[in-house]
């Protein structure tokens, strides 16, 4: 990297793929802001870039609250002076039978997973530069039985991304996203506990069950996504735009 540093903001980055994707960054040379809607674990992350020699600080927000991410990218572009990349990680998964979808249940996951995102690109947009990288899914090309509110965003995300790196362009703003499979996080302890209670399984099984289907043979880790969004957000991804790509070790084929 040159001597000035670039800038990037990650959120949801106070645990799992965004706290492996800030490290990442801080370690590619970027000063990294951490988003997270606990501050306590956002702060940690920030303890942890401040080691590698980096600078970055902890903003508490809710993605899926406009304000909140308009101060948030205000609060960046203050303390750095510019904003590089955003990285809309942040997201939410549920686990129900379509027939048990409540309206509570899909306005929840539709906040956070699409306005968040949305939200996240109309403020990192006024910047007219940089790279908008979001969190997709192999749920954004494959609906998942009991994933099924959850796919249904992550579809969205992938309309999203290629919609915005059309209108963006000519801001010279590129857009993209990542699609993991399944990474062994905190998100996958949810969806276990919750898909064993559906399909009958005993705790860890419905992990197994999923993993089993990896090509590469093992589970996903948060590092395996971050060295592809390490990639996204450099300057070797500059004529990529638009596009969703499965960083899955072979679960989907698109
Ligand atoms: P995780 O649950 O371990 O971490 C998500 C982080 O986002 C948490 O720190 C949480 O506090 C934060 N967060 C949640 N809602 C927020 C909000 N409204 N505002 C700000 N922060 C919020 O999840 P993860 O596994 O690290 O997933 C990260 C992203 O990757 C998500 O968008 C997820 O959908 C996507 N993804 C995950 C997997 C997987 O297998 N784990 C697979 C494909 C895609």
């Amino acid at each position: 990297m040159s001597s000035s540093p670039k800038i990037a903001l990650v959120t949801g980055a106070g645990r799992g793929i965004g706290r492996a994707i800030a490290l990442r960054l801080a370690r590619d040379g970027f000063h990294v802001v951490i988003n997270d809607i606990h501050l306590e674990n956002a702060q940690s992350v920030v303890d942890e870039i401040k080691e590698l020699g980096r600078e970055s600080f902890a903003v508490q927000a809710d993605v899926s609250k406009k304000d909140e991410v308009f101060q948030m990218v205000d609060q960046a572009v203050k303390h750095f002076g510019q904003l590089d990349v955003m990285v809309s990680n942040a997201g939410i998964a549920q686990v129900k039978p379509l027939l048990e979808v409540t309206e509570e249940d899909m306005n929840k996951i539709v906040q956070i997973n699409v306005f968040g995102v949305l939200y996240c690109l109309q403020a990192a947009a006024e910047q007219k530069r940089g790279k908008i990288i979001h969190a997709a899914s192999i749920a954004s090309y494959k609906g998942f039985s009991l994933l099924g509110a959850y796919s249904a965003t992550k579809f969205a995300v992938r309309g999203l991304t290629q919609a915005a790196a059309q209108e963006l362009a000519p801001f010279g703003i590129t857009v993209n996203a990542y699609c993991p499979g399944i990474v062994d996080t905190q998100m996958w302890d949810l969806i276990d506990e919750k898909m064993a209670h559906y399909m009958n399984l005993k705790k860890g099984e419905a992990f197994r069950q999923f993993s089993d289907g990896i090509t590469l043979g093992r589970p996903e880790t948060p590092e395996d996504v971050a060295k592809f969004v390490s990639y996204l957000a450099s300057e070797d991804s500059d004529y990529m735009t638009g596009q969703s790509v499965m960083i899955d070790g072979g679960v989907i084929f698109s």
